[in-house]
């Protein structure tokens, strides 16, 4: 058993870590995709790997989807943002 007491917290605020590569957002994709199948589905975050991470939907629906993602470990705090297909202007 190892311990490691030598970690200080740290004071400092957490910084917000947005999807800010394209790397980052497919990897949310992917956690967006698997948590529409299966909500109960224990996720980890797109960024840090860390178990436990939220989604939200927070869509305004019809004319767009909304999920936030949040994750305690690394900070992660943004959405994703879905334009709806069916939303059509009238003809
Ligand atoms: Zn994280």
């Amino acid at each position: 058993m190892v311990e490691k007491s030598a970690q200080e917290p740290k004071k400092t605020k957490k910084k917000k870590i947005k999807f800010t590569t394209p790397e980052l957002m497919s990897e949310a994709m992917e956690r967006l995709r698997s948590w529409q199948a299966d909500r109960k589905a224990d996720l980890t975050c797109p960024n840090c790997g860390a178990p436990g991470v939220k989604i939200k939907d927070r869509s305004a629906r019809p004319h767009s989807e909304w999920y936030a993602f949040k994750c305690t470990a690394c900070g992660l705090d943004d959405a994703i943002h879905i334009p709806m297909a069916s939303h059509r202007p009238p003809a």
